[in-house]
């Protein structure tokens, strides 16, 4: 049986350890309160939200990777990146290596599915990669947080619009610290996760080294605590009604049973601090409390990004002339809305389109400039001036 959350701890009680590379997430939220006691109450709150609409089949979440890099091995590949994605949307479909989890723990493996991209659009609605990269000259990003990182005025990146991507800032962070997150409605100017160069992707000969320190920072950015809750002991845990109760953190790769709080432990489980090549699965408690997280407080991440861009020639969808000045002809076989998004992505115009016909519009409002439609993918077009 579950003992409710963590969170109405007095800061008497609450501590936390740092040994060798860990997450910053506690540590963080333990600064934050020195501040803002009311931070573990917002926390809660994510826990009482359980208001999840069900239209919604898939979850595609798009990320922005900000690559900062003060010697050339800290400037991390394209490939490199697109591996990191593979291993997200691997673990968030809980695909890796289950026969790892003791029998006892098997029926709680979450069925459900996170998936993720990289943005192909920029906040402004451009063609980007989702991947953006530049030197610094900063040694080392120290603090929980280095408001440099979050400042390309200061030699880091500005986060893109946090309400519609994850933003993630790869940089040499405080060698203590493989990685941290911010919880939902933390902040908006750092919102997103921070991973180590060294912890981004895969590296041979550490232990951190099969890229699920960003597994398991997403899972904070989602509103997941540690899985031994927020504090030592087992007065209270993490929250979710699938994880036993734990005392602790585990290190390396301990061997099952691990008792504490009369049970054992799911130390295999992302939200621990185990090797990389020990952790391998999320529980259905822990994804279902993530769906809502998003679907309630990061519903924002769910629209507009990760749409294929179409060719302005694909011969089943496309316009002309294009650039036109008044008159644009819409050609596709597509039904339904047809909406024209402005280059900072506001809708600014849209008409039904019947089956099967072209479909004529004035555009002569419109200011000159380039334009996007989705077509069964974007489509770019642009009015003179
Ligand atoms: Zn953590």
């Amino acid at each position: 049986m579950k003992i409710v959350i963590l969170l109405l701890l007095s800061l008497g009680n609450f501590f936390f350890s740092i040994q060798a590379q860990t997450c910053g997430f506690d540590e963080k939220i333990a600064t934050l309160a020195k501040k803002d006691p009311n931070i573990y109450s917002r926390f809660e709150q994510l826990f009482r939200n359980k208001n999840t609409p069900n239209h919604r089949q898939e979850i595609v979440i798009p990320i922005v990777v900000h690559i900062l890099w003060n010697h050339e091995s800290q400037n991390i590949s394209d490939e490199t990146v697109h591996e990191q994605i593979k291993i997200l949307n691997r673990d968030f479909n809980n695909q890796g290596d289950l026969s790892i989890i003791p029998k006892e723990f098997r029926p709680y493996i979450a069925t459900k599915k996170i998936q993720f991209c990289l943005a192909n659009t920029n906040p402004k609605g451009l063609p980007s990669s989702g991947i953006e990269r530049k030197s610094t000259k900063i040694e080392i990003f120290t603090g929980i947080y280095e408001n440099a990182l979050y400042s390309s005025s200061r030699g880091g990146f500005d986060a893109w619009d946090e309400s519609r991507f994850l933003n993630i800032w790869v940089a040499n962070i405080n060698p203590d610290i493989l990685g941290q997150a911010t919880f939902p409605g933390e902040s908006h100017t750092f919102d997103g996760a921070v991973i180590h160069s060294d912890a981004f992707g895969t590296h041979e000969n550490t232990n951190s080294g099969l890229g699920r320190t960003l597994v398991h920072e997403v899972g904070h950015y989602f509103g997941l605590p540690h899985i031994w809750g927020m504090d030592n002991g087992c007065e209270f845990d993490d929250g979710i009604e699938d994880t036993p109760n734990q005392e602790t953190h585990h290190f390396f790769c301990p061997r099952h049973p691990s008792i504490s709080c009369g049970s054992p432990d799911m130390f295999m489980n992302f939200m621990d601090y185990v090797n990389d090549e020990c952790m391998v699965f999320f529980t259905q408690g822990q994804m279902d409390h993530m769906i809502n997280v998003i679907h309630n407080q990061r519903s924002g991440l769910l629209d507009f990004a990760c749409k294929e861009i179409v060719k302005v020639d694909d011969n089943e969808n496309y316009l002309s002339p294009n650039p036109t000045h008044d008159l644009l002809i819409v050609h596709s076989k597509l039904i339904g809305e047809i909406q024209i998004f402005n280059s900072i992505g506001q809708l600014v115009m849209n008409k039904y389109k019947p089956v099967g016909q072209d479909t004529h519009l004035d555009i002569s409002r419109l200011q000159g400039g380039i334009y996007f439609m989705w077509l069964d993918g974007w489509v770019i077009l642009s009015r003179f001036a």
